[in-house]
């Protein structure tokens, strides 16, 4: 069994200095992702499962606007090479969308209000949405790890949502990062072969988050020397047996 646990805007910088031994694993590094003009999710990880820079598909001529309803087919990815695959909640295939449409806008909303008032309930529920949502997927994917899967990628939003108006909270960010580090724990008792992905990092903007390019990935079997985010589809599904 092959586990990725992708974690969007899992940091490297923050990684090495929260110094969590499950997310570094045996070999870490740093995800080369600068084919890509912008740190940007829905084209990361739409590159990630096919291999192919989907840039160009998914952004807008102008460079602003993302289609965040782009789905790509079983067929197009890597993991139909695989013969029992189990995906959770990827962005450009299976995500739950109305969960990720929703804090998009209480993210908008959040910047939009004058009222520090406002600001503050729209931030309580922001975050309450999040941990909410990365509690399902948790339980989703910890029981897919003991069933029979040759496959399985399991995607955590928490860090990268809750992140981008709480990066300046240390504390906050350090216990996304430690359960993460958790869940990692679980797996590795589990099976041999596992990558921790994100598909970029994070650096602070005041208290606020913002996409960096440092994007990080660890296994427990092999050094991969700087691979690109497109450089995974092959890497994994070459371990297949
Ligand atoms: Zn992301």
């Amino acid at each position: 069994m092959i586990v990725v646990i992708a974690i969007d805007a899992l940091e490297f910088d923050l990684v090495k200095e929260f110094n969590y031994e499950n997310l570094k694993q045996e070999f870490y590094g740093k995800t080369n992702i600068s084919e890509f003009s912008q740190p940007r999710t829905m084209v990361l990880w739409s590159s990630f499962m096919t291999g192919e820079n989907k840039e160009k598909e998914i952004v807008a001529k102008d460079g602003k606007k993302v289609n965040w309803d782009y789905k790509i087919s079983l067929e197009k990815t890597f993991f139909s090479k695989f013969n029992k695959p189990k995906i959770i909640d990827l962005p450009g295939f299976n995500y739950d969308k109305a969960v990720h449409d929703k804090s998009r806008n209480l993210l908008k909303n959040y910047f939009e209000t004058e009222s520090s008032e406002e600001k503050k309930k729209i931030l309580q529920e922001y975050n309450k949405d999040a941990m909410y949502h990365h509690k399902t997927v948790r339980e989703e994917f910890l029981t897919a790890i003991e069933n029979d899967y040759d496959f399985i990628l399991g995607y955590f939003s928490a860090i990268d949502v809750i992140g981008h108006l709480n990066f300046g909270n240390k504390l906050l960010m350090k216990m996304l990062y430690k359960e993460m580090d958790e869940i990692t724990a679980i797996v590795r008792k589990k099976t041999d072969k596992i990558f921790v992905l994100s598909d970029h990092g994070m650096i602070a903007i005041g208290n606020f988050g913002d996409h960096s390019t440092h994007g990080f990935w660890s296994t427990n079997f092999k050094e991969l020397n700087n691979p690109k985010i497109t450089d995974f589809a092959k890497i994994i599904s070459g371990l297949k047996k």
